[in-house]
């Protein structure tokens, strides 16, 4: 792969050149503060070896990305008991959407719209105080990416809890359906909370490493596991763009508001990507068309 290091370098070059970088999240006051002018990506291969190109040392919100790590925990800790919760459908639906919600009758379709990423996070939480739940997330996802210097930015938080009317909304009417075990404020506090861990592409590459499924790189879930959560991460990983993601990149990926992605090819690479501008979907705008090129390029595909 010796060839890796030019080629994302060509491919960094490449997204500054065609400019259109497309606008931040508005719904987070301080996502929406971010310069979209900013690109990285980062690729860390089986073998352990590292590539990068861009602004691959620059924190940036994970937001939705965080519902991997969590949801690998819930499963953990609860194993299928989940699945009564929450569904395994891909929804079609914007990642924040109510109306489902209620023809549903409270069951979310999957783990990664925000609604199921609420009751993974309350199956996570299922008792404790939210400090002692974050923990477990925070110390997760640390030795997931072998870094102890990965935080949670307070603002950001903060800013998601003064304008999150519409998750509130969400937990609310889950709570009506007795789908949460906590109060709607104590899961979403949670929730809010883990959604707000920031990371560079760097730190994020090296904490997809487990999903590449390679026992010497991290044995952090079990293989099975690693196979489940890829799957959801094709189907789901993009929300109502998940086919749109499947047909043009073809390796599981999980994004999120903050412009980040998540891309995993099993058995070979974990690549993070960010760039903050956002498409029609909610996800990042380059970051797509960057794994798309990378892809091809390299032949990586699933199919
Ligand atoms: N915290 C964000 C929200 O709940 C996560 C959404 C996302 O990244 N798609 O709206």
């Amino acid at each position: 792969m010796a060839n890796l290091n030019s080629l994302l370098r060509d491919l960094d070059a490449q997204m500054r050149e065609d400019g259109n970088w497309g606008e931040p999240a508005n719904y987070i006051p301080e996502l929406a503060r971010v310069d979209p002018a900013q690109f990285g990506i980062t690729v860390v291969t089986a073998d352990g070896k590292v590539f990068s190109a861009g602004d691959t040392d620059t924190l940036f919100s994970v937001q939705s990305i965080t519902k991997v790590f969590t949801l690998a925990i819930a499963l953990g800790r609860s194993g299928d008991q989940l699945w009564k919760r929450v569904g395994r459908e891909p929804s079609g639906r914007a990642f924040n959407s109510i109306v489902q919600l209620e023809r549903e009758e409270g069951r979310p379709r999957n783990p990664f719209i925000n609604a199921g990423a609420i009751v993974t996070t309350d199956e996570v939480l299922d008792g404790r105080a939210p400090r002692d739940a974050l923990a477990e997330i925070i110390q997760f996802i640390r030795s997931a990416a072998g870094s102890n210097e990965i935080h949670i930015n307070e603002a950001v938080a903060a800013s998601e809890t003064e304008h999150g009317h519409r998750n509130f909304a969400l937990a609310h009417f889950l709570a009506s359906f007795n789908n949460l075990k906590s109060t709607p404020e104590m899961t979403l506090g949670t929730y809010f909370h883990h959604c707000a861990v920031e990371m560079t592409t760097t730190q994020l590459a090296h904490a997809g490493r487990f999903l590449m499924g390679v026992p010497k790189m991290s044995r952090l879930v079990s293989m099975a596991r690693v196979r489940r959560l890829n799957a959801l991460m094709l189907t789901c990983g993009h929300y109502d763009g998940s086919g749109d993601f499947a047909y043009r990149v073809g390796i599981p990926g999980k994004s999120g508001v903050g412009g980040g992605i998540l891309a995993i090819v099993p058995g070979k690479a974990s690549v993070a990507v960010w760039s903050p501008g956002l498409n029609t979907y909610g996800n990042s705008n380059k970051g797509t068309e960057a794994l798309a090129l990378l892809a091809r390029k390299m032949n990586w595909s699933i199919f």
